[in-house]
């Protein structure tokens, strides 16, 4: 079944909660699987490869895109990991179907794989930098190349839940800046733990943090959890 069709998690229109897209509406097709094992991650019904999702054509997959796009033109290819060697080579095809069909389409990256055949069709990058506490390392040669060949079209963003993340980006951040002389777009996204509640002290100290070390990253908390509730699922 896997590399022979789509394996989909889920297709919705929703309004894009979270970084620098954050009111924007799209769909969002979501590819079932990721073997990243982010600890802190919110979709792990997205992880297992063989379960949980459902399998398309090309054919059956576009129209179920154009039945939920109706009249948005815009596209998340999110997961799971679509980026995964077991999804790569589908999420290629399905981007330049999508672009030939005049839709911009948005990849949400997980941060372990660059491929610049497929970022350089999307009209938007979003990679993930991830933090001490999600227990993954992204390597920083990975933001070096997309900073110097996307600019314009990407963002980095982190999820942060203690000072420590942020401190760990924070170095980051400087040695991009110290070797390219570019400021990166970074996007900070407060931790929401599913099931929990709106964590306002989280925000307000990462501004604190952000703010006393001259304000190099933009804080956006994920505006449908805070509308749904954190636990809420395909919005
Ligand atoms: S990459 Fe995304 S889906 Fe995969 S474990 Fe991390 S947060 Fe979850």
């Amino acid at each position: 079944m896997l590399g022979e069709k789509f394996y989909i998690h889920s297709i919705y229109p929703a309004t894009e909660g979270e970084g620098v897209l954050i009111g924007t509406p799209q769909v969002f097709v979501r590819f079932q699987g990721c073997n990243i094992g982010c600890l802190n991650c919110d979709s792990k019904e997205t992880w297992d490869f063989n379960s949980g999702g459902i399998s398309y054509s090309m054919d059956e997959l576009l129209e179920e895109i154009n039945q939920q796009a109706k009249q948005l033109k815009r596209i998340s290819i999110t997961g799971g990991d679509p980026m995964h060697p077991i999804h790569l080579p589908r999420v290629k095809e399905l981007t330049r179907e999508l672009v030939n069909r005049g839709f911009q389409v948005n990849i949400e990256a997980s941060g372990t794989r660059v491929d610049d055949e497929l970022f350089e069709m999307v009209s938007f990058i979003s990679f993930d930098f991830k933090t001490p506490s999600t227990g993954v390392r992204t390597p920083i040669s990975h933001l070096m190349h997309l900073v110097q060949q996307y600019p314009g079209k990407y963002q980095i963003k982190s999820v942060v839940e203690s000072s420590d993340d942020y401190d760990y980006i924070s170095k980051a951040y400087k040695r991009i800046f110290d070797q390219l002389e570019i400021h990166p777009v970074w996007v900070i996204t407060p931790s929401f733990i599913p099931g929990t509640s709106f964590n306002r002290e989280l925000i307000k100290d990462t501004y604190q943090w952000n703010n006393d070390q001259g304000g190099k990253f933009r804080i956006i908390p994920q505006q449908h959890k805070i509308i749904y509730g954190t636990d809420s699922l395909l919005v």
